[in-house]
């Protein structure tokens, strides 16, 4: 029994407008720690989609006009039932993501923070004219019912980035989460099921075929995606039709530059966290790793020292700090990735060994590999870290623009100004200066390039959840009177 009071491994429901559904149809759900089915749940069909949209429709008609004050209740609600929750969903989590369960608390954690902090953001309104005729105000309107899909790599999270903005500001939602990780999200949905109004959050978990159906359907006004560069034109593609509003938070292939004056006892843990955190599968990490030639040998051999005493397993045993990658599919394209280094006769250095069954490779770092090999080239989204020299700073800054993507980099250096002078050179919507992977709910996140299409977090990611709408008002109303 998990601490739900029911069977952790049953008993998973939809939420849509405000009922909790079994449905008609289910689907497997995979622990990647040992490459078996451990639980099943829903998966929706066209019915349970259009009653979720019908449910975030009756319910967009009354939500908008309730106070921000009393959605920004709802949010602190739900951000401490979160909290309560968080050894159980983490426990949880670890069996469907695979990632080790004090990891995953603070993911949970950082979801209810997340709730929290966004519920404190203020959208102001903007006044851009003033004078003794009239007054015009810009005001922030909610677009309607938005569709949030969210990725398998952070669950629920990245679910709280959809649900805590589009619901701020007066929206209603139907959430998806990944065919992969759909447990947390559903006792998420149950957790919150009394929190807000019937139909103002809607989970629906399903297979391949619910996105498409989303993303095509009309009664969405915004599409939320967050997912791989591929999905994400799919889905610009298929909101194009009716010109649906779209954010989009996709992949990328970050460079990290480090400078020849780091001290490399200091930084290479940290470096190396920001490049196999949650077995290297976060869009922000380092995934291209350049490191000046002064330096290079010394701070590789202290990576690979680091990768083979880093313990690797099922992230329900206490002690693993890195799990599996998440699924088959993600797990054989690493796999592939890592033959093709093979074959070229790059280098390649492994960490601590891994069990057998499960999706589990080495932590592992390619040694200064070719610019145009595969492992350079593409969004490897597992452990495979490809580290090269440099000597020149006009050359790497250059190397590390040189891709269609444009998420997030880091520059190391001891002398921060020369850090914030390559830093102003990097095409992309986050640099790090002698740090990895943060952010803040007050923050933009947005990638440049083919890594995105707006902004999420902060005043700019509520934004993109409203329509301005101008409000001119005359001073006197003598003209009509
Ligand atoms: P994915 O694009 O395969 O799937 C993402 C979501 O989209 C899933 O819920 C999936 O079911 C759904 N989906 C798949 N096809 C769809 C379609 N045609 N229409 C609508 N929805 C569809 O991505 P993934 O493999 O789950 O996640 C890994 C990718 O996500 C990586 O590229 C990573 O960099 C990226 N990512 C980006 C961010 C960011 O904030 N920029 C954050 C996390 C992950």
């Amino acid at each position: 029994m998990g601490d739900f009071g029911m069977d952790i491994d049953r008993d998973y429901r939809m939420l849509i407008g405000g009922e909790l559904v079994v449905g008609t149809q289910s689907m497997d759900v995979i622990n990647p720690a040992l490459d078996e089915v451990f639980a099943s749940c829903p998966r929706a069909t066209r019915e349970d989609m259009e009653a979720a949209i019908c449910a975030a429709q009756d319910a967009f008609t009354t939500w908008r006009k309730t106070s921000v004050d009393e959605r920004r209740a709802a949010l602190r609600q739900a951000a401490g039932i979160l909290a309560e929750n968080a050894d159980s969903l983490a426990s949880l989590f670890t069996k469907e993501q695979g990632r080790p369960t004090e990891l995953a608390k603070q993911e949970i954690l950082g979801a209810s923070y997340w709730f929290a902090s966004t519920a404190d953001l203020e959208l102001e309104v903007d006044i851009t004219e003033d004078t003794d005729v009239r007054r015009i105000e810009v005001h922030h309107a909610p677009l309607g019912v938005v569709c949030g899909i969210v990725p398998w790599n952070f669950p629920v999270l990245l679910a709280s980035w959809k649900i805590a903005p589009a619901l701020l500001t007066g929206n209603t939602l139907v959430l998806k989460p990944s065919p992969y990780t759909p447990l947390c999200a559903l006792k998420i949905g149950e957790l919150l099921s009394d929190v807000f109004p019937a139909g103002v959050l809607n989970i629906l978990s399903g297979g391949d075929e619910l996105g498409p159906w989303m993303t095509a359907h009309e009664g969405f006004a915004k599409i939320s995606f967050t997912g791989s560069t591929a999905t994400g034109k799919r889905v610009m593609e298929a909101a194009s039709r009716d010109l649906k509003r779209i954010t989009l938070e996709l992949g990328g292939n970050d460079a990290a530059i480090i400078l020849p004056d780091v001290n490399v006892d200091k930084v290479a843990e940290r470096i190396f966290a920001g490049a196999f955190s949650n077995t290297a599968q976060i869009c922000v990490a380092t995934k291209r790793l350049y490191v000046h030639e002064d330096i290079y040998d010394a701070l590789r051999d202290r990576l690979h020292e680091i990768a083979k005493s880093s313990p690797i397993g099922d992230g329900s045993d206490q002690g693993n700090l890195y799990g599996p990658v998440q699924n088959k599919a993600q797990y054989e394209r690493v796999l592939d990735l890592l033959e093709s280094a093979r074959r070229d006769g790059l280098t390649l250095l492994e960490g601590a060994s891994v069990p057998e069954k499960g999706y589990f490779i080495p932590l592992t770092i390619v040694d200064n590999p070719p610019e145009d090999s595969r492992v350079v080239v593409e969004e490897a989204f597992g452990p495979i870290l490809p580290m090269m020299k440099f000597s020149s700073l006009d050359d790497v800054i250059s190397r590390a623009n040189d891709t269609v993507y444009g998420l997030a980099g880091a520059v190391w250096s001891a002398d921060i100004e020369k850090a914030k002078s390559v830093a102003s050179e990097l095409e992309t919507g986050t640099v790090w200066i002698n740090q990895n992977l943060e952010s803040t709910p007050l923050t933009p996140l947005a990638g440049h390039k083919q890594s995105g299409f707006g902004a999420e977090n902060g005043i700019y990611g509520l934004r993109e959840f409203t329509q301005p709408k101008a409000l001119y008002i005359p001073k006197s109303s003598d003209s009509v009177s």
